[in-house]
This record gives C-alpha cells, structure tokens and sequence, in this order.
C-alpha cells in the first residue's frame, strides 16, 4: 500500500466520544507509581503482570501509561509496547500518539506514517498532539514528500494555528532542506515566538546561510537561550570561530545564561580556533557555576585543551573523572593523535582495552593513524581483527581507508591491497590511500597502474591523488612521465598546483640532475618555495656535487629556516665529498656558535605488540647490553663481507675512529639489531624512523639482509626500503 493513496482521510472519520472512566482516581495507585521508579524491562514486566492481577489493564488510562513507558522511556522497548497496543481494543487518542511518538524516537522513524494511517482508517482523528510527532519523523527520515501530504492533513483538520504544530511544521521543511516551504509557514503566522524562528534559522544554518540566518536572529523580539545556542553552534560548525565566540560574550552582556549546550559549542570552538585564554575562562565560569563534574562539559574541556596543545591539563581532567564514557576516551585518545603524541595515544587505548568501555569507529579513527605512525602493525591488525568482528555491515568507509593506510604505513602493502580489492564501493579517499602507499613502497609503476584504474572507474583525481603519483615518479626517477602527469593535472583536471606538487617535480628533477629545469620551476612557482623543497634542491646538489647550486640554495634555506641545523650538515656533506675540508671547518665552527643540535634521529621497531624507540648511541634499553653485544657482532660480520664506512657524511667530529663508532650506533643500526635479538630466526623485521636513512645505514642494512637471511622492511621519513638478500628495493634512488 503507497503511503501517498493511504494518506486520503477516511470519510467515516469520527472523534471517538470520551467513554474511558474518570481517570484521576487512578493517578496514584501503586502498581502505577511503581512505573516512575521502573528502570529496566524486566522490571516493567513485573509491574504489567501485577496491573492484570488488579484488574487495572482494562482501563485505558493504566495500558496508556505502560504503553508510553515502553515506547517513550529510553530503558523502554518498542516491540513491548506495540505487543501492548495490539492487545487493545479500541485505543484512544493518547495511545495512537504514544505509538507514533515512539516511532518516532526510533531507528525506524518513517512507520510513524503507518501508524498513522492505522489510526486513521480506525476512525480515530488526529489531534494537535499526533502531528508534531508526525513531522518530526518526516524530518528524522527525510521523507519531504510524506510530510506535505502531513501538512496538508494539517490544514485539512485546522491545526495550523497550533503553536506545536506551527513550529514542528518548519522544523520539518527546514531539517529537510526546503527552506522556502519552511519560510512560507513561518511568514503566514501572525505568532513569531523564539522557537519558531530558531526552527527556521537552523535551516538557513544548516545550508550554511549564516547571514541569513543572523537577520532572522536580529529579528526575534525575545530571544531564548536556544536561539543564541543555534547561531553559536552554527558559527563554531562553520569555522566562524570568532563571531561563535562573539555571540558568547554578547549573550552574557545581555544576561542569557548559557547552558551546558552552549558551553559545548564554545568549547568546541575554542578547541578548534586554539584559543587557550578564552576557553580557560569558561572554564573558570563551568567551575564557579559548580558544573565541574558534568561529564558532557568535562569531555568538552579535554577536547578543548588537547586541541589546544595543553595535554597535560587535558590528561589531568581526564584522570580525574570519577566515571568515564566513550566519549572521554575518545577526545583523549584523539587529542594525542591530533598533537602527534603517538606513543600517549598507543598507552591510553591499552587502558582503554582494560576498561570495560569497547571502543567504536571514532576511537579506532584516531588510533589508526597512531599505529601507521609508529609502524604499530601488531595494534593495527587487532584493530582490524576488531573491525571484522563487530562491524558487520560497515557504512564508515573511513575505516577501511584508515587500515589501508595502516598497513601502507607499517610496511605491509599486500595487506593494504587485500583490504582495497574487497571495498565495495570504493571512495576516492580509498583510491588516494592505496595509491599513495604504493608510491611510498616505491611501486611506481604499480601506483601509475592503479591511477588509470581509477580512471576508468570513473573517478575524478583530486590533488591529493596527484601528490601520491607525482611523488611516484619521483620514487621511481620517471622524469618523462611525471612531466607529462604534472602537465595533465592542471590542463586536464584544472588542479591549481600545491607546494606540495612542486615539491615532488622538483625533487624528481633534482634527483636526475636536471638542475636547470629545477631551477626555472622554482622560479615560476606562484607561491614561495618552502624549506622542503629547498632541502630536497640541497640533497640533490648533494648527490650530484653541484657545490655551485647548493650553496646560493643552502643561503635561501638558512634565511628561510635558521633553526634546520640539517641544512648545514647537508652543505657539509656537499664540501665534504669534494674535499673542501675547510669549508666543512666553517660551517662546523657555526653550527656550535649558533649551539645548533640536529634533529636526533628516532628510530621505532614494533616486537610482541610493544612499540621501543631508539636514538643514536641509545643505553636507556632495559637490554641495551645484550643490543650492543649484538651491533657489535654485525660489525665485525659487516667488515669480513668487506663492508666499508663511508665517512664523509659525518660532519661533528674529526676522529675517524669516533666516527665509525657514531656510524654503526645510528638509531636504525640499534633497532635492527634489537629486532635481530628479540624475534624469531627468519622474521621480517619492520622498523620506522624519522629521518632520511644515510648512504652508510643503508649499504649496511643491505648486508645485514643477506648476512642473517631477514627480510627487512624501513621506513623513513620519504619512503619505504626493503632490504631482502642484499639489495634493496629503492634499487639505491631514494
Ligand atoms: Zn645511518
Ligand atoms: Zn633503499
């Protein structure tokens, strides 16, 4: 049955004449006080059984009011109460409406309607209270057409006047997106309260008509603290950060108290505008208005310090909560993801899995990238394992993209390509995600593949796609193509190019010694080259020992970065392999004039679901005696294949001895051979660092494959490298 030829209204319809008995004698009996106190079902059943022991289920009053507790109560359950309302005969008014409130409240708000029509080919007519219940169903299911054919029943039985109805009507129109039905309601009413207009003014908020919906609030002869709290929350979702906090202190001027939603949206909006002053004042306002221990504005609290950089204030209002929910761990958990505390985020959601609270997609969201990070591929399989196991019918597509991402990042692309293949349908952030790691495993060829693939399917490349492919040519030294892809994606996709794009083109040129090109791109670029692209300029004039270039580009880059000691270790390293030792004396003698430190290199190797990092010449290790024990087994293994130190790279000392010892304790080196000690014979051994592997770390590493026969698989701060029988997949290009 259509829902549209249902709708026409029964001529037979008649208003039941008011036969129940009086009702007020029953208001207080026992069995039905009890239902006040009722929290679970089991315990309503109790109370049911014992209304039909005291005869009271034949009045229409006792049924209505466990009906409503079933449909309405949130520790109440739909199916009881529709068994319930079967069972009665003729049910009155306040039954139908119970129903249709409880449908709803519901997953399935839309069988409202065929209730409805129940109710009305029973010959019961709808009153002021069915059609705000009604409306708010058309708009929770987005069902437009089914709530004109409601708001023409409305006109049809005269309830348009009814301020409920009036308002649901608009809120129905604008939650929908009709905004000019939602405006035609609203104009045709004499009566213009606050709720009225902040149902329309959430429409023109939700379709990102601020200012529209700012001269609505400008009209509103009395405002309520409902309507400022529409505007604030509308500004705060819309990055309007500063005008959200505006209305917060107008509204104050003004004497409306904020209430714990306003309170939630500036919070939010302090969170992400970073404003640490304003957001610690109303924090000061939450604790003198003794709203400190309201678990929602706590939550909020941690996220707004988190975000804005204070994790420590964030974790001690996180510690101190006496009772947690998702929520809490979830903005904790995702505030050390969001300010690169990787390690912390790791930590907590082991506590979190200790807990009694299961984490949900928001929560895996946030620790997918902290174990791609840290190359925590034990946590990420888990995590995978958990995905496979509670979401049957995953609809948050971010996810998969997510463990793409993960296992991308953690080494194992053919986990990452098993999880692409079965994502159906795909989106284009699954696309960029498996292209991207392809890229970054120096599959070149693989990710151009996978590029026209996506081509075909019908998908538009963003310029997030085109970084992953261009920075694959560059990967893979493919000049000609990336030229030819650089050129396609700004006459072909009308993509505006980003540093970024440069970045890679320039990198790609370097690399192959086309210095003059380089040079010309740098020079048209529309914005002003950053100190990446600078430094992968400088690294190429290293490896092709342009000295020429690399000083008038070391000069931009320590004007650009005064602080990147690593610029002038590279400009060492370019005098270096052409002799010029006393240039090499200069700028040392700089770099401890300036008290310069070079970003310590970290190197991170995930062993039995425990993540250890490693620093150079690192002994904090609880085994760090067994570790040196080890690297100094590999070094002598290394000398007899006739491995030899390469040490021109090293710029702070001048004892080839002392040099040498540096070389072998880098931080790849100690990770390695941790990984040597603590895993099985034949293991591949997957480790993480932060910076660019060196020429030394990678020749040894090589060896190191073939001397212990393990596969192993680096990432460093550009890309991937595995090392399997002595060679390495970047085929030494990176
Ligand atoms: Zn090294
Ligand atoms: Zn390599």
């Amino acid at each position: 049955m259509s829902l549209s030829s249902s709708l026409a209204i029964p001529s037979n319809l008649h208003v039941l004449s008011a036969s129940d008995p009086p009702y007020k004698p029953l208001h207080n009996h026992p069995s039905l006080a009890l239902l006040s106190k009722c929290k679970s079902i089991e315990n309503l059943k109790q109370i049911h059984s014992q209304i039909i022991k005291t005869g009271l289920h034949n009045t229409q009053f006792a049924l209505s009011k466990l009906v409503e507790f079933c449909a309405v109560n949130p520790s109440g359950n739909l199916s009881y109460a529709l068994s319930i309302f079967d069972s009665i005969e003729e049910p009155n008014h306040i039954i139908w409406n119970t129903i249709i409130r409880g449908y709803s409240l519901s997953s399935s708000p839309i069988l409202a309607m065929d209730v409805y029509i129940h109710m009305l080919l029973s010959g019961v007519e709808p009153n002021s209270y069915t059609f705000p219940f009604l409306l708010k169903s058309c708009a929770k299911a987005t069902a437009t057409p089914e709530g004109k054919q409601i708001h023409g029943h409305v006109l049809k039985f005269g309830l348009e006047c009814d301020v409920y109805v009036h308002t649901s009507l608009i809120n129905m129109y604008a939650q929908n997106g009709e905004l000019g039905n939602a405006r035609l309601v609203f104009d045709k009413s004499s009566f213009r309260d606050a709720v009225s207009f902040t149902a329309l003014i959430s429409g023109y908020i939700s379709k990102g008509y601020l200012d529209d919906a700012r001269q609505l609030f400008d009209e509103i002869p009395i405002r309520d603290v409902v309507s400022w709290n529409a505007m604030i929350a509308g500004y705060a979702q819309s990055s309007r950060f500063e005008e959200a906090l505006a209305f917060f202190q107008e509204m104050q001027i003004v004497n409306v108290r904020p209430d714990e939603s306003t309170l939630v949206s500036v919070l939010s909006a302090c969170a992400q505008s970073g404003s640490l002053d304003l957001g610690n004042r109303v924090r000061s306002w939450i604790d003198d208005h003794g709203l400190g221990s309201n678990l929602r504005l706590v939550n909020a609290l941690i996220d707004m310090y988190s975000k804005c950089g204070d994790l420590s204030t964030a974790r001690r209002l996180f510690d101190g909560l006496h009772r947690r929910d998702l929520i809490s761990w979830n903005v904790m958990i995702g505030g050390y993801t969001h300010m690169s505390s990787y390690k912390e985020a790791l930590a907590l959601f082991r506590q979190m899995q200790q807990s009694s609270d299961e984490p949900n997609d928001v929560t895996l969201l946030s620790i997918l990238p902290a174990c791609a990070h840290l190359g925590a591929l034990d946590l990420g399989k888990w995590i995978h394992a958990y995905i496979d196991k509670n979401y049957h019918n995953l609809h948050n597509t971010s996810l998969w993209t997510g463990l793409i991402d993960m296992y991308a990042k953690c080494g194992n692309i053919e986990a990452a390509r098993h999880i692409f293949n079965g994502i159906e349908p795909k989106t284009l952030a699954s696309w960029n995600a498996m292209i991207s790691g392809l890229a970054m495993h120096g599959n070149a060829l693989g990710a151009l593949k996978l590029f026209s693939e996506m081509a075909i399917e019908g998908f538009k490349p963003d310029d997030i796609t085109f970084v992953s492919v261009l920075s694959a040519c560059s990967h893979g030294g493919l000049v000609d193509l990336g030229r030819q892809y650089f050129i396609s994606m700004i006459q072909d996709y009308n993509i505006i190019p980003k540093l970024q794009h440069y970045g890679c083109m320039i990198d790609l040129l370097g690399r192959a010694g086309l210095f003059d090109e380089a040079k010309d791109l740098v020079k048209n670029m529309e914005m002003k080259p950053d100190g990446a692209i600078w430094g992968s300029l400088l690294g190429a004039c290293r490896v092709h020992g342009n000295i020429e270039l690399g000083e008038y580009v070391a000069s931009q880059l320590f004007e650009l970065e005064p602080e990147n000691a690593g610029a002038y270790v590279l400009l060492s390293n370019i005098y270096a392999g052409a002799g010029r030792w006393e240039n090499v004396a200069t700028i040392r003698t700089m770099l401890n004039d300036k008290g310069m430190k070079k970003l310590p290199g970290c190197t991170s190797i995930e062993v039995n679901s425990v993540v250890h990092e490693f620093l150079v010449s690192d002994e904090t290790h609880p085994q760090s005696d067994d570790i040196y024990k080890m690297l100094d087994e590999i070094d002598s293994l290394l000398e007899m294949a006739g491995h030899v130190c390469d040490t021109s790279e090293v710029l702070y000392d001048i004892d080839e001895k002392w040099k040498e010892g540096t070389l072998s304790q880098h931080s790849e080196r100690l990770a390695i051979a941790f990984g040597l000690i603590s895993t099985k014979p034949g293991t591949t051994i997957r480790i993480v660092k932060n910076l660019r592997v060196c020429g030394n770390c990678h020749s040894a590493t090589k060896l190191i494959s073939k001397i212990f026969n393990r596969e192993i698989i680096a990432r460093d701060r550009n890309r991937f490298h595995h090392f399997k029988d002595g060679s390495c997949s970047c085929m030494d290009y990176w």
